[in-house]
């Protein structure tokens, strides 16, 4: 496996193709949007060429891409890839959809007789810079095994589920939902230290060796609240569609997640008063723009 097509290089497609530029394999990208385009070509990667030509030349398909319209569109649209990959050819797709879409790409590739691994991922954007990405992986382990020396060059924990292919995306749906908690809960305490009278670089330094911790705290806090900076990152927009998921996974399962609607609710809110392209430790802001007497 030496050829790899890459389709999706934002925030982080474009540094996980990097990091296979860097692992020595040969890479050919794409991207709606020229700019990112021109970023992977500058890091040495290959643009310009055809989905129709990349399943001919390449050995996998990786995706990273910002809804499950897009995933959609690019695996089971009228050019997706499980109608012109040929047998042989594996699919991966890294972002994070809903749990039955996994399910569906999986039984149009099985038809082809084509590989798909679901493997969202986990770390942000400083984890697929730094290759310290989490991998959680749904589906067939022997299509695993394979797959596993490039999940290594872009990640550091790489996590083969079960064979079911919505078992990587069910765990990451529950990893973002306790983000949703994190982040909700470090901007309304952020917000009550601000009005009183902490300094909130003090606040930080003893809470982030109490029990008051956490890596949502520390990555909030430390990379985004305290330059006052918040592009991301993590949009809201997209937490906020995990959270839509994990809602629909409840749903689905028969589980009452009361506190979840709330949270989503707040979510929802924030992406209406104009917040949704920002990363998600926006909601500070929106909270103690919106919420002080
Ligand atoms: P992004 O919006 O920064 O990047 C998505 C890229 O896909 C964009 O450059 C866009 O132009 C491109 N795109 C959209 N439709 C396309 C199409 N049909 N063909 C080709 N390119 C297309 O999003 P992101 O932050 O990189 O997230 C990507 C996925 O990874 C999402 O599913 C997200 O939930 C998941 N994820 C993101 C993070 C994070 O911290 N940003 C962390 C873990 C997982």
């Amino acid at each position: 496996m030496k050829k790899i097509g890459f389709i999706g290089l934002g925030n982080m497609g474009l540094p996980m193709s990097r990091s296979l530029l860097l692992s020595n394999y040969t890479v050919y990208g794409m991207d709606l949007n020229e700019e990112a385009e021109m970023s992977f070509h500058q890091s040495g990667g290959t643009i310009g060429v055809s989905v129709e030509n990349m399943v001919k030349q390449c050995d996998v398909i990786l995706t990273s891409l910002p809804s499950a319209n897009a995933v959609e569109e690019v695996f089971l649209g009228e050019k997706g890839l499980v109608y012109l990959v040929e047998s042989g050819v594996m699919l991966i797709d890294t972002s994070t959809v809903a749990p039955d879409l996994n399910v569906r790409i999986e039984v149009a590739a099985k038809k082809k007789d084509v590989d798909f691994l679901a493997a969202p991922v986990s770390g942000g954007v400083i984890g697929a810079v730094n290759r310290t990405l989490t991998f959680m992986v749904g589906g067939a382990k022997p299509v695993f095994d394979k797959a596993l020396p490039l999940f290594n060059a872009m990640g550091e924990n790489i996590f083969h589920v079960n064979d079911r292919i919505d078992s990587g995306t069910n765990t990451k749906l529950i990893n973002n939902l306790l983000i949703g908690f994190y982040t909700a809960g470090v901007s309304e305490a952020l917000h009550l230290a601000k009005n009183s009278n902490l300094d909130l670089e003090r606040l930080f330094e003893m809470l982030n060796v109490s029990y008051g911790q956490s890596r949502i705290y520390e990555r909030n806090y430390k990379s985004f609240i305290a330059n006052d900076n918040y592009e991301p990152g993590f949009s809201l927009e997209l937490l906020r569609k995990d959270l839509r998921f994990a809602l629909g996974l409840a749903e689905k399962n028969g589980v009452e997640l009361p506190l979840s609607k709330i949270l989503f609710d707040l979510y929802e809110e924030a992406i209406k008063d104009g917040y949704g392209e920002k990363d998600m430790s926006i909601l500070y802001k929106k909270i103690s723009e919106h919420s002080t007497n």
